[in-house]
């Protein structure tokens, strides 16, 4: 789950990182008022939505006196902010952020996330920092220091130290600002550790005039699956960043992620959503989501499972692919049946079932009057899908 910088600004501040003062304005008034409530003389009116590079697509701003405030917010709140995270669409921007004016002398870059690889958790720095943290990357890699931390050897002492050190060191952190760097990565890594979350990311971090460390910006993710213990951090979800069809997914217990492609997939399990999306591919296709009904579908969720892949109008042809095993293959086609006959199916559908009581399912699908396409291995169902979306295209 993603929330917004200005809520993750709270939570660095709940745990001690140094982040500017700032107030949230869903209006152009509250915008105002804001500005006045901080004083100034400097203010940074900032779009919020769940997407970075903001400041490159217009949508962080400096202004200089209430009437800028007054003057940026207006033209903010409300547009289409495009970034290179948004997607070509971009996103509406609904909510603001003021907040003061910092002092900038540098900016350092510093995230925390999981490493899968190494089973650890990664500080990843950089004295390269207000930019493209890809970019740094890719051209010059020697700027990124890393450093990794076994959670488990430091769950009582957190970031040692030394780790510390080394890591305000590596990004060349000037020696009258290293304690509190240090102090500041060890808050992080607290902060890390206690929400749960999968990122944390400062970018920039900005290093003042006198020495002093604050944070500008502050991206976190969390873990989904441990958010059951974070009711505080739950109440900062913002469904209007989401995408309403994963939303209403969601809803109904079904795994839904929306995609660029033209046909929609519905299968049990996600190893099998996933190789139905490769096998798709393979004959030169998109999917158009993935759908993962889970084990215990019942005719309703299948039902539901149709009406969220129907709404996207991309889908030109429904791939069914479903492993009956503690579900049953009768058991889906009926799902299939009663789902096909409540959304007016009218886009071809290709079902391809294995499995306890496959032969029934067949059968039941054969009589039941609606054009469905059936095939018996994952290669024939792909085909068959890929060849009724070109016929229809
Ligand atoms: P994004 O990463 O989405 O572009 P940031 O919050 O990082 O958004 O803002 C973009 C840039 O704007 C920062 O790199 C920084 O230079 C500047 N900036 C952000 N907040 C402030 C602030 N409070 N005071 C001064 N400059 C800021
Ligand atoms: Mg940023």
């Amino acid at each position: 789950m993603k929330i917004h910088e200005y809520q993750g600004k709270e939570i660095l501040r709940q745990f001690g990182v140094p982040v500017p003062r700032g107030i949230p304005a869903f209006t152009v008034q509250e915008a105002v008022e804001a500005a006045q409530k901080l004083g100034g003389p400097v203010w940074v009116v900032k779009a919020q939505i769940h997407a970075g590079g903001r400041g490159k697509g217009g949508g962080v701003k400096v202004a200089k006196s209430i009437e800028d405030v007054q003057r940026l917010a207006g033209d903010i709140l409300g547009m289409q902010l495009i970034t290179h995270q948004t997607g070509p669409e971009g996103q509406k921007v609904r909510r603001l952020y003021i907040e003061d004016g910092a002092d900038i002398q540098k900016e350092y870059y510093v995230s925390v996330v999981t490493d899968r690889a190494t089973q650890k958790v990664a500080f990843i720095a950089s004295s390269e920092g207000g930019m493209d943290i890809e970019e740094v990357a890719h051209n010059t890699p020697e700027k990124i220091v890393k450093i990794f931390v076994d959670p488990i050897e430091c769950v009582d002492t957190g970031l040692s130290r030394e780790q510390a050190l080394e890591l305000a060191q590596g990004i060349g952190m000037p020696e009258d600002s290293q304690e509190q760097a240090i102090d500041l990565f060890q808050k992080l890594y607290q902060c890390y550790m206690k929400t749960d979350a999968s990122l944390v990311e400062i970018n920039p971090l900005n290093r003042d005039s006198k020495g002093n460390l604050i944070a500008l910006d502050a991206k976190f993710n969390f873990d989904a699956n441990a958010l059951f213990r974070h009711p505080d951090i739950v109440a900062y979800r913002d469904l209007d960043e989401e995408d309403p069809a994963e939303v209403e997914a969601s809803q109904f217990d079904l795994a839904y992620i929306s995609l660029d492609g033209n046909i929609g997939c519905l299968v049990n399990g996600a190893g099998l959503a996933m190789s139905t999306m490769d096998t798709i591919k393979l004959f030169g296709a998109e999917p158009a989501n993935f759908l993962d009904v889970g084990g215990g579908a019942t005719p309703e969720k299948v039902t539901e499972a149709f009406k969220i892949m129907l709404k996207n109008d991309k889908v030109k042809a429904i791939l069914v692919n479903i492993f009956g095993g503690i579900m049953k293959c009768d058991t889906i086609a009926t799902g299939v049946i009663t789902a096909c006959r409540a959304v007016n199916l009218s886009v071809p559908l290709v079902v391809r079932m294995k499995g306890t009581n496959e032969e029934l399912g067949k059968k039941m699908l054969a009589e039941s009057g609606l054009p469905i396409i059936s095939a018996d291995t994952m290669a024939e169902a792909a085909q068959k899908v890929v060849a009724a979306v070109n016929a229809a295209a």
